[in-house]
């Protein structure tokens, strides 16, 4: 397995720990926001498995986690589940984070044995905006990483993804999740420039989730 990046250490990615975080290139969704443009397609990939090992052997007790982002990583499940059993069998200590849009839940089934903290996206209700997957395979990612014990749905408030008439039924969605993390969108010049709703949009927002959720945390 390769990678096409790897992130010396963050201390966000992994929310209290220190982390590696290793991307993936390719991606199966178009949002306009995309903060990881180059990693939507196919590159080339030269972060190798004996690469990231040697790193973590040095640092052992300097990094707790690994985070596994993209692109969208359970693209590439086939190499990805081995990598993950060498790493933990290799450095059990180390805790694993796979960052993921959700796009098909028999595929992030296969990771959850195996990893320790999960991520989701709920980018909107209507998917056909930027992609081939619709309302219901992510639904049932959804209900899935909800099963997990350290899980978190994160929801970018793009407007045009995410309207205001549509936050009731989001909020319902995320219903008996441990967090939901509801993230300020960044307007990326030249392609996606769409105003971001205010602070307090945010918050009224995170307040309807709050009501069905145990923790909300709003990231602007
Ligand atoms: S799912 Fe993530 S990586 Fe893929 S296009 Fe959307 S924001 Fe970019």
């Amino acid at each position: 397995m390769n990678f096409a990046g790897m992130e010396r250490v963050s201390l966000v990615d992994y929310p209290g720990k220190v982390a590696l975080t290793l991307f993936t290139s390719s991606c199966n969704f178009d949002c306009s926001y995309c903060h990881n443009p180059e990693l939507k397609e196919m590159v080339e990939e030269k972060v190798g498995q004996s690469e990231v090992f040697e790193y973590l052997d040095k640092r052992a007790a300097l990094i707790d986690a690994v985070v596994i982002t993209g692109g969208e990583p359970t693209l590439r499940a086939d190499d990805l589940i081995p990598f993950v059993e060498s790493l933990k069998a290799q450095f059990p200590a180390v805790l694993v984070k796979l960052d993921t849009n959700g796009w098909n839940s028999d595929i992030l089934r296969e990771f959850l044995d195996i990893i320790d903290y999960v991520a989701v996206d709920l980018k909107s209700l209507d998917y056909e905006q930027f992609s081939t997957v619709n309302l219901k395979q992510i639904q049932k990612s959804i209900e899935l990483v909800k099963t997990f014990s350290t899980h978190e749905i994160r929801i970018t408030m793009f407007p045009p993804y995410v309207p205001e008439k549509d936050f009731e039924e989001l909020a319902r969605m995320c219903s008996g999740a441990s967090l939901v993390s509801v993230q300020q969108y960044r307007p990326v010049a030249g392609f996606c420039e769409s105003p971001p709703y205010s602070d307090s949009v945010l918050g009224q927002f995170a307040d309807l989730i709050s009501g069905y959720v145990q923790n909300v945390s709003v990231r602007k």
